[in-house]
């Protein structure tokens, strides 16, 4: 309780909102508090879904991670075979939207993966090193974001290398895949990227578009709607109304019979699934 009351003020409201839901029997002169009634149904608060009852949870998914007899150098989609699903995480880490994420996230024992930005890496290492604790996986985004397909290969390299060391320096832990900004890379690029580097290309089947933000519901409802077994789902924790639909999002495929699983996860069941 102390840890909860520490956090920044908004979000010790959206805490008091919860409790003042829970509670407003037993508690009369709180509920009458004045700036509890704003923050409730605004999709600010990531309390918000316990009120109408218990959060879904992801069952515990001990698969292994294994995919070194993986031969193909990119891939959009896991095993159709099983309800297993990825979500991705793009261009952060965001100081205020990643830890407000993470806490959703752990709440569910929901793993995903975050494509970070060495850039956005190096400055928050502190959000690297939440990630890895927290059973997450990341993936090499590269430094600058660049279109791939204009760089020499040596600049590609540069990218690679620098956000590899940052997320390595960060939290010690070697970034397995990674995923070329706007899904751009020649099929050359990404044979000897994978040479040299081992890492699987990774792209993505459902795209929300939700840069364009659209909206909070709306992005929710595009990854439900185009979600199905072994998806991997693009999301943008830069922005605070990507991170807002996470809830609905989560809780839903929960719903629906849908179990979140890292990338390297939901490739070791594809390479599985075609011996
Ligand atoms: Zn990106």
């Amino acid at each position: 309780m102390m840890y909860l009351f520490l956090r920044p003020v908004s979000k010790s409201l959206s805490i008091v909102a919860l409790i003042v839901g829970l509670s407003s029997c037993a508690s009369k002169d709180v509920s009458e508090e004045p700036s509890v009634p704003s923050l409730v149904g605004k999709n600010t608060g990531y309390g918000e879904t316990s009120i109408n009852g218990p959060v879904p949870q992801n069952p515990e998914m001990r698969l292994s991670s294994d995919f070194s007899r993986m031969s193909a150098t990119s891939i959009s989609s896991g095993s159709r075979s099983r309800k297993l699903i990825a979500l991705t995480f793009d261009d952060g880490p965001n100081p205020s939207h990643t830890p407000r994420l993470l806490d959703m996230l752990r709440r569910r024992n929901v793993k995903a993966t975050f494509y970070v930005t060495g850039e956005r890496a190096a400055n928050h290492p502190d959000i690297i090193r939440r990630i890895v604790s927290e059973g997450h996986e990341i993936g090499n985004h590269t430094w600058t974001h660049p279109n791939l397909k204009k760089l020499s290969d040596d600049r590609v390299r540069r990218e690679l290398n620098k956000t590899r060391d940052a997320i390595v320096n960060a939290c010690g832990v070697q970034p397995r895949t990674m995923r070329p900004p706007y899904g751009s890379m020649y099929q050359k690029q990404r044979e000897w990227v994978y040479r040299e580097y081992g890492y699987p290309i990774v792209l993505w089947d459902v795209d929300p578009l939700d840069w364009k933000k659209p909206g909070p519901s709306v992005v929710a409802q595009r990854l439900i709607s185009g979600t199905r077994n072994g998806s991997i789902l693009l999301v943008h924790d830069l922005h605070g109304s990507s991170v807002d639909a996470m809830p609905q999002t989560i809780d839903t495929l929960l719903r629906k019979g849908y179990q979140f699983v890292t990338v390297s996860q939901l490739i070791a069941q594809k390479s599985v699934a075609a011996r």
